[in-house]
């Protein structure tokens, strides 16, 4: 089973039959899943796409059951990738109808897929989701508020490469990252789950292998934002290192001292 990061036979194949950029990436993207891509939640080869204008999925795995939708960006994902309607979105999460993610971005000339990544649908969070500016009332959907979602709020564990830098991604790679997060993605309870995703965030954002209680807890201010109605946050971050703990992501060294697991290839290892 092998995955190949280029698109330009899908380019010249298709291109004279679209005039529009966007039609055309979705039906070069779309047959370029259907020739490489594998379900990362299970061990099936690979996914299938759904028929025309299903609501809210592109592609699902006919084993597991798990859904895709994809993003597609020229160039780059950046930090920001624009999502359907806002309360939409929010009602979604709270009732566990959102499908996986893949965020995929493209060589200018629809020549290579330049990064593809993986973000599981539990780490798809109301915390990630930012409101657009309602559409003015010329527009022709007047009031009609957007999403953005927010892909630098998202923890590394939660943003799973399957190409990166044009650089294909071991499969066994991918499924290990995924399997690494499993204990997460059983997690129902939306509160639950944001807590541990905030606490991970937190440790992406120290940029140290080995880690103090201290530099987690320079996060208060931020962690209280994102709940403001706890009144004891420096428990709750110590409740959630110790799931983290408990789930091999991070090592706990003694006297509020941590380290971050190392993955079997350093080069892709997210620096959790
Ligand atoms: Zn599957």
């Amino acid at each position: 089973m092998k995955i190949d990061s280029t698109l330009y036979s899908y380019y010249l194949e298709y291109n004279a039959a679209y005039k529009s950029k966007s039609q055309l990436i979705r039906v070069i993207s779309e047959n370029w899943f259907k020739d490489n891509m594998f379900c990362p939640f299970c061990t099936r080869e690979r996914i299938n796409i759904y028929n025309n204008n299903h609501p809210v999925a592109d592609f699902f795995c006919d084993f597991c059951g798990e859904e895709f939708q994809l993003k597609s960006k020229r160039q780059k994902l950046g930090n920001i990738v624009v999502d359907g309607e806002y309360n939409k979105m929010i009602d979604a999460i709270y009732k566990n109808s959102v499908p996986n993610f893949l965020f995929m971005s493209y060589g200018l000339n629809f020549d290579c897929i330049n990064d593809l990544i993986i973000i599981p649908k539990e780490f798809i969070l109301p915390g990630i989701i930012q409101k657009r500016k309602p559409l003015s009332h010329f527009a022709k959907r007047a009031g009609w508020t957007g999403c953005n979602i927010v892909l630098k709020d998202i923890p590394d564990a939660g943003k799973i490469y399957v190409i990166k830098d044009k650089n294909v991604v071991d499969i066994q790679e991918v499924r290990a990252m995924v399997e690494r997060i499993n204990f997460y993605r059983k997690i129902k309870d939306i509160e639950g789950r944001g807590w541990i995703a905030d606490v991970m965030n937190v440790i992406t954002q120290i940029k140290k292998k080995v880690f103090y209680l201290k530099d987690v807890y320079a996060y208060v201010p931020y962690l209280r934002n994102l709940h403001p109605n706890n009144n004891n946050i420096e428990a709750k971050i110590r409740q959630q290192l110790q799931i983290l703990r408990d789930n091999k992501i991070i090592e706990f060294l003694g006297r509020g001292v941590y380290k971050k697991y190392e993955c079997d290839s350093r080069e892709r290892c997210p620096e959790l």
